[in-house]
């Protein structure tokens, strides 16, 4: 695992664009406020990202389909389609692009409801276009990779813990040889915590070495959320789980005996 890095630092400015070395990134922006739409685009072009555009749900899932973007930066309240479905729709589909969730202020059960359904983030409005940026920094790190073939990814994934592998290359993790879907987010936790086996780590803690998070205040919830969505896809028995534990009143660990 790479060291937590600074958020919007040197990296940023290296994917600066016309730099042929930095392979350029695409946003895909759907949200039906046009000034919002503006505003976003014009920050992340400045920070070398292309960007597309939809205006609602259904444009937005169209174009999340076709044109593969590298991330996508998703408003709930859309017409024709909620954000929630077409988040949904995308992570129905095996697609574990990186979404970060646009949501109204206060409005906790959407944040919870958003990451159940496979969101990896969410950025609260009015939010300032430094969040944005950070959070779109540190989602987008590592997600663009060619996935080798299934069966010789599971063959070179090195074992874990119980029949639980993880393929470092392909970013692919497999128990008893099929292969599990996860977010990238998930991926990064789990990658995370089963590299520093039986060590505790709060939601603090996590939230700033696998978020890359400065800043944390309620934003350990997405933690919890994210935690019990990586037991319902690698444990056996989510609520008796045997990777993924909690310590409780410290943190989660990574089970090896
Ligand atoms: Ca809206």
């Amino acid at each position: 695992m790479k060291a937590a890095g600074r958020p919007g630092g040197a990296g940023a400015r290296q994917e600066r664009k016309g730099d042929c070395m930095a392979e350029e990134k695409t946003v895909l922006i759907v949200e039906d406020e046009k000034n919002i739409v503006d505003i976003l685009r014009f920050n992340l072009e400045r920070k070398g990202y292309r960007t597309l555009e939809a205006y609602d749900g259904e444009e937005g899932l169209r174009k999340a389909r076709s044109e593969k973007p590298d991330l996508i930066l998703l408003d709930i309240m859309l017409p024709k389609m909620i954000g929630f479905d077409v988040c949904a729709a995308l992570r129905k589909d095996g697609d574990n692009v990186p979404i970060l969730l646009l949501t109204a202020r206060e409005e906790e059960e959407d944040k919870v409801r958003g990451l159940e359904i496979g969101a990896d983030d969410y950025i609260t409005k009015p939010f300032s276009m430094r969040e944005v940026i950070a959070r779109v920094e540190a989602n987008i790190r590592r997600t663009a990779m060619s996935v080798p073939a299934g069966a010789a990814a599971a063959d070179s994934a090195m074992p874990v813990a119980g029949d639980l592998a993880i393929n470092t290359d392909s970013h692919q993790v497999f128990r008893a040889g099929k292969a599990i879907d996860l977010t990238q987010r998930e991926y990064e936790l789990l990658t995370f915590l089963a590299s520093h086996p039986n060590k505790v780590y709060s939601r603090v803690d996590l939230m700033e070495q696998v978020w890359n998070y400065g800043y944390v205040g309620d934003d350990v919830r997405t933690v919890d959320v994210t935690v019990r969505r990586l037991r319902e896809k690698i444990e056996t028995d989510p609520a008796n789980p045997v990777f993924i534990l909690t310590r409780r009143g410290a943190g989660y660990y990574f089970s090896v005996t």
